[in-house]
């Protein structure tokens, strides 16, 4: 008999795998990125049909062989009802846990974006306003993966005047520096930071236009392609 190893995770994707196997992948603290492969998951009554949604928390007990976790066992944890029954929460919910999936490599044993993870999913399920609370979170899992954008100013000279959005580069970049367009406004940046700054369970008190967290979530996912292919 393999020998069993058990994790917690969240269900950040589900695909179906041949004709009635499931690959699920995992955010766990202890190993980053999982993904377990649940034979027969889709035949009725198998162990991790429903139990390996998008978003739950769940326990699994597996084993390997040939480099693939095999599911042995799964234990549903937490659902996030409510994420699941208001668009606007599961929209949310989606997004970051995609970000997550693209951001978090396999096999890094640092609890930080598992914990800041569940805490997002967690202030999604207890009321947090959705939009803030995603951007905030996708500033923060940017941070803890090593890609935290520059927000201070200019990231050459930390003047505050015509700044700019340079993905490239890293962040803010002023135009007396060499930045491009046109510049960023005010009250952009004044959100970019505060999302950044403050705690994630503080977001739902900010007061910010839908159209602005679509503009720093667009910037976002620019700098995040560009500093991926770096
Ligand atoms: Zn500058």
């Amino acid at each position: 008999m393999a020998q069993l190893s058990r994790a917690v995770g969240i269900v950040l994707r589900t695909q179906n795998h041949a004709e009635t196997d499931r690959i699920a992948v995992l955010l766990t603290p202890s190993q980053g990125r999982l993904d377990v492969l649940a034979k027969g998951a889709r035949r009725l009554g198998r162990p991790g049909g429903a139990a390996l949604d998008v978003s739950n928390l769940v326990e699994v007990i597996y084993y390997r062989r040939r480099g693939l976790a095999l599911l042995k066992d799964v234990d549903l944890r937490r659902a996030f009802p409510r994420i699941k029954g208001e668009l606007p929460r599961l929209e949310a919910a989606l997004t970051g846990l995609t970000w997550a999936l693209r951001l978090v490599p396999k096999g890094q044993p640092d609890p930080t974006p598992f914990r800041l993870t569940w805490q997002f999913l967690e202030g999604l399920e207890t009321g947090t306003p959705p939009g803030p609370l995603k951007v905030g979170y996708l500033l923060k899992l940017l941070a803890v993966s090593g890609h935290a954008p520059h927000l201070r100013g200019c990231l050459r000279c930390g003047g505050e005047g015509e700044l700019t959005w340079s993905s490239r580069e890293g962040g803010f970049l002023c135009r007396a520096c060499g930045g491009k367009g046109e510049p960023l406004g005010i009250k952009l940046v004044r959100t970019m930071q505060g999302l950044a700054r403050l705690p994630l369970p503080a977001l739902g008190r900010l007061q910010v236009a839908e159209a602005l967290l679509e503009e720093i979530e667009r910037l976002l996912l620019e700098f995040r392609e560009v500093q991926l292919s770096r």
